[in-house]
């Protein structure tokens, strides 16, 4: 037998093998979770009495996603074939990245953003091309709309943008459409509810602008894997080529309708959050830590030096919260998501606790 140390091994794609690894740190999150702005509470009890009703006979048919994408269109007020569910967004950026970018296109990124885009991008042969926001976070649009090129294939704006919270408005991402009519722009509205501006109603009237959702944030689904996409119709035939038709599971799928309807549930939920982020930016305006203005489920906060210290000791006393120094332009910046009031004056008991932790430290130095 040949020894397995040396033995040859298939070889990846040359592109694979200069891949960069990429664990998100899920492991041991039995704690307050303000580190992945997921919902933190629960979904909708409509969704839970759905998935307690499914029987093992449910589970096992393959699952049909139209007649349910059909129901999400009329939702967003657009037709069946302007809307592909997908596994999160993440799939949904995955298979867009797929579908469209190949060797000399340009993925054109404002940074700091979500590092999903970069991380599928770094799968295709295309470029990735950054626009670094100034000190301030905002979208760097001016920039941005000059490092279009003929070159440029898709334009990714998380609108929120992670972690920064800011946002583009509507106006600066019809102009961005405009001037790149070669381009796919993809307007990543994972954060939407907690903003509540959208461009979703303008899908098929500009032809270059995708929209991707998710169900793992205000709705409370990041488990089950649920995003979609949509854009018109002709760009989505091709989106449809790359996408499995069984990538969204049958439990997914029957728990979309009821997640959907009940606007309660969701309201309350999102109004929630949208008062505890207020009162939280209060909380750190008093203890005077720098925060940015944010439009999301989250708060993006200067630490400083000791970033990783804080995270540590905040995970310690039972809160986790995202560590964001490596992002470009984040040195010392880390990351709450934002949860109920509740939630948040226990975070904010913690927060306190270490910040005075950390600084009677640096004066006894
Ligand atoms: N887009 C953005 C901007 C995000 O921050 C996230 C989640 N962190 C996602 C997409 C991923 O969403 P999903 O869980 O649907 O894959």
């Amino acid at each position: 037998m040949s020894d397995p140390e040396t033995a040859l091994h298939p070889v990846p794609r040359a592109r694979v093998q200069a891949m960069k690894e990429y664990h998100p740190p899920l492991g041991c999150r039995d704690a307050l979770r303000l580190d992945f702005n997921e919902n933190t509470l629960a979904c909708s009890p409509k969704v839970r009495e759905v998935l307690a009703g499914i029987s093992a006979g449910n589970l096992t048919r393959y699952p049909e996603r139209e007649p349910i994408e059909a129901i999400v269109a009329a939702h967003l007020g657009l037709a069946a074939p302007q809307v592909a569910l997908t596994n999160g967004v993440d799939e949904a950026i995955h298979v867009l990245f797929e579908t469209f970018l190949e060797a000399c296109d340009e993925l054109l990124l404002p940074v700091p953003t979500y590092t999903m885009y970069e991380v599928y991008a770094s799968a295709t042969d295309a470029h990735v091309v950054k626009v670094q926001a100034a000190d301030d976070l905002q979208f760097p649009f001016e920039r941005l709309v000059a490092a279009i090129t003929p070159h440029t294939k898709i334009i990714a704006i998380a609108n929120p943008n992670s972690p920064s919270g800011s946002v583009a408005t509507r106006a600066q991402i019809l102009e961005i459409a405009r001037r790149a009519p070669h381009a796919l722009v993809l307007v990543d509205e994972a954060y939407f509810h907690f903003y509540g501006e959208t461009v979703a109603d303008l899908i098929g009237t500009i032809p270059n602008l995708i929209v991707a959702r998710t169900f793992s944030k205000a709705y409370g689904l990041a488990g089950l894997r649920l995003g979609l996409l949509a854009g018109p119709a002709e760009l989505m035939r091709w989106v449809r080529r790359v996408l499995s038709p069984y990538s969204v599971n049958s439990l997914a799928l029957a728990c979309l309708p009821p997640a959907l309807e009940d606007t309660v549930y969701l309201d309350w939920y999102v109004g929630e959050v949208i008062a505890a982020r207020s009162e939280f930016e209060g909380v750190l305006d008093t203890a005077g830590v720098r925060r940015w203005p944010s439009q999301a489920n989250f708060v993006l906060v200067e630490i400083g030096a000791r970033h990783a210290e804080f995270t540590r000791r905040m995970r310690k006393a039972g809160v986790l919260v995202r560590d964001r120094s490596s992002d470009p332009g984040c040195d010392g910046r880390v990351r709450i998501t934002i949860g109920t009031r509740e939630q948040m004056r226990q975070a904010t008991a913690v927060l306190n606790e270490t910040l005075a932790v950390l600084r009677a430290e640096s004066e006894a130095k």
